[in-house]
């Protein structure tokens, strides 16, 4: 391998300790922690470089910037510094592995194989979309998929999310402490929800419901923020121009896993099982959203590529027996490649 500016040319036959697949917090932290640790690792970066904030706006609950951070500003502060202590990086997907043997081996999209003795996955989630066009045009701009995250930037402003499960109505009871008024749009008249959570959803008086409704379209004012939705009555086919400046998706995440089909343990919404980070094989590690279908958080998604890098390097030290003579539960072992 040799570095072209901070990305590398793949030689086939180097043999990395340590490869990342995905660069969000997740990944760029695990890069960081095992290259402090001379670990020397290569971070496959995925079609999103910077991972899911790099399609937001300003970041407030990232610890340490009093003021906020820019999405994109920040993760490519965490490239750098993961860059400034050595870690290496190369454009591409990943599309095929093979953890059947060790040295693992990851197939890129280029064709080019990568053989690792340790991976970190972190490869993230979706959050679903509704297909819009102007979804994608005004995320950051009125549009998003976490209220935790840009709920803030709504105090005393009308919102509408859309989704009738648990997340959308957490999403509204959390919002309704911030925005003015919260309105529910959901393609059905009855809630997937918990009935707890329906419960607490349909006594909040700041919270409305457009049952059998759909958002066809979402609109601009002239500076390119949120102004209204479009919501279409899917029974009578009524069609209402809802004030709202934010519109929050609430319909569902899909992990990126389908590479894992078949070869690491996931649970049925598709997310990674890991315990601590571990998967079910040995040397293999995951970290962030991609295992995490509770908190889907920047920061804790950074703190678990933190614990995985650590795992990574303990078990490249100790190897499988005396990491799980450590405590740890058993993972699968995994022969050598002849
Ligand atoms: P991601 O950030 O999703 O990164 C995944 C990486 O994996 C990407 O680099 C991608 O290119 C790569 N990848 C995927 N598949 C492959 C493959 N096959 N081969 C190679 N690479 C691959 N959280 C907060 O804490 N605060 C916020 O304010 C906040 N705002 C948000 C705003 C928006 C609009 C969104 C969508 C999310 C927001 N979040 C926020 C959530 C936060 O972005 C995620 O929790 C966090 O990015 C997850 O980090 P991750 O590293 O696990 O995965
Ligand atoms: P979910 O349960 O799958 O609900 C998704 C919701 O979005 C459904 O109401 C669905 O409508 C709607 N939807 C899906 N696609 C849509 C589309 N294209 N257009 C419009 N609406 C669409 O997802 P979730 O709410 O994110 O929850 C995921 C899991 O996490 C669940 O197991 C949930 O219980 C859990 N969770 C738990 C908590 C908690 O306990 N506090 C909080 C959050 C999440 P339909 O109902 O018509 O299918």
């Amino acid at each position: 391998m040799f570095s072209v500016g901070n990305k590398v040319s793949i030689m086939s036959s180097e043999l990395h300790e340590v490869v990342i697949i995905g660069s969000g917090p997740a990944g760029l932290t695990a890069a960081l922690y095992t290259a402090r640790a001379s670990l020397h690792p290569l971070v496959i970066e995925g079609l999103q470089p910077g991972g899911q904030l790099t399609i937001t706006t300003m970041v407030e609950n990232w610890p340490g910037h009093r003021d906020g951070v820019m999405g994109p500003q920040l993760m490519a502060d965490m490239r750098a510094q993961a860059e400034h202590f050595g870690t290496a990086f190369l454009s591409g997907l990943v599309e095929r592995v093979d953890f059947s043997s060790r040295p693992f081996v990851l197939t890129l999209d280029s064709g080019h194989e990568i053989r690792a003795r340790t991976v970190i996955v972190s490869t993230g989630a979706s959050a679903k979309l509704l297909g819009l066009p102007s979804e994608m045009k005004l995320m950051g701009r009125g549009v998003s998929t976490c209220a935790t995250c840009d709920g803030f930037f709504f105090r005393n402003r009308p919102v509408a999310i859309v989704g009738g499960g648990d997340t959308a109505l957490e999403e509204a009871l959390y919002l309704s402490k911030l925005a003015s008024q919260v309105t529910v749009i959901h393609r059905r008249d009855t809630l997937r929800a918990s009935k707890i959570m329906q419960d607490k959803a349909l006594a909040n008086p700041k919270i409305a419901f457009r049952w059998n409704s759909a958002i066809d379209e979402i609109l601009a004012d002239e500076h390119g923020n949120v102004n209204s939705a479009r919501v279409s009555n899917l029974q009578t086919g009524e069609v209402e121009m809802l004030t709202v400046d934010g519109v929050f998706i609430a319909i569902g995440h899909t992990p990126n896993t389908s590479l894992f089909k078949g070869i690491l343990d996931m649970d049925e919404g598709g997310y990674l099982v890991t315990t601590g980070t571990r998967t079910n094989v040995a040397g293999v590690f995951a970290a962030g959203d991609v295992q995490d279908q509770v908190y889907r958080q920047a920061i804790t998604s950074a703190g678990t590529g933190c614990m995985a890098a650590m795992d990574a390097e303990r078990w490249l030290e100790l190897g499988d027996v005396e990491f799980h003579h450590a405590g740890e539960p058993a993972t699968v072992a995994v022969p050598v490649r002849a």
